[in-house]
C-alpha cells in the first residue's frame, strides 16, 4: 500500500505532479494486456514516479474524466479506465460523405443518388 501523503520539495504531492500524458499513457499501456483497472494504472505510474497516494491517484483520474480525456470511474472501485478514441471521420456516417461531396462540388447529385 502506498502512503496517504507524499511530499515533493517540502509540499504534499498534487495532481499536477502527475502529468496528464503520463497517466493516459499508463491507461493505454494497461489496456494492451488487460483492463486498465485502478491498481494496474497505479502500479505502472509508480514504476516511473515512485509512490502515488491513493486519494491523489483518484483525484487525478477524476480531473481527467471531467476534462473528457479519460473514461471510467474514480470512486475507488476498479475504475476500468480507458482513453477515448479520437473521433474519426469514417465513423460519422453518411452526413460526412455528404459534406465531403458538397466540398467536392458534387453535393446535390451525390445526395439525390442515394
Ligand atoms: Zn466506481
Amino acid at each position: 500500500m502506498s502512503e496517504s501523503i507524499r511530499y515533493i520539495n517540502g509540499r504534499p504531492m498534487q495532481c499536477k505532479d502527475i502529468p496528464d500524458l503520463m497517466f493516459l499513457e499508463a491507461v493505454r499501456e494497461a489496456t494492451e494486456t488487460s483492463t486498465a483497472n485502478v491498481w494496474k494504472v497505479q502500479e505502472l505510474l509508480e514504476n516511473v514516479m515512485g509512490p502515488i497516494p491513493w486519494n491523489l491517484l483518484l483525484a487525478k483520474a477524476r480531473r481527467l474524466i471531467a476534462a473528457g480525456k479519460l473514461t471510467g470511474c474514480a470512486c475507488g472501485c476498479r475504475g476500468d479506465f480507458a482513453v477515448p478514441a479520437p473521433p474519426v471521420i469514417a465513423g460519422h456516417g453518411v452526413w460526412v460523405d455528404r459534406l465531403l461531396a458538397v466540398a467536392a462540388g458534387t453535393g446535390s447529385r451525390a445526395a439525390e443518388s442515394r
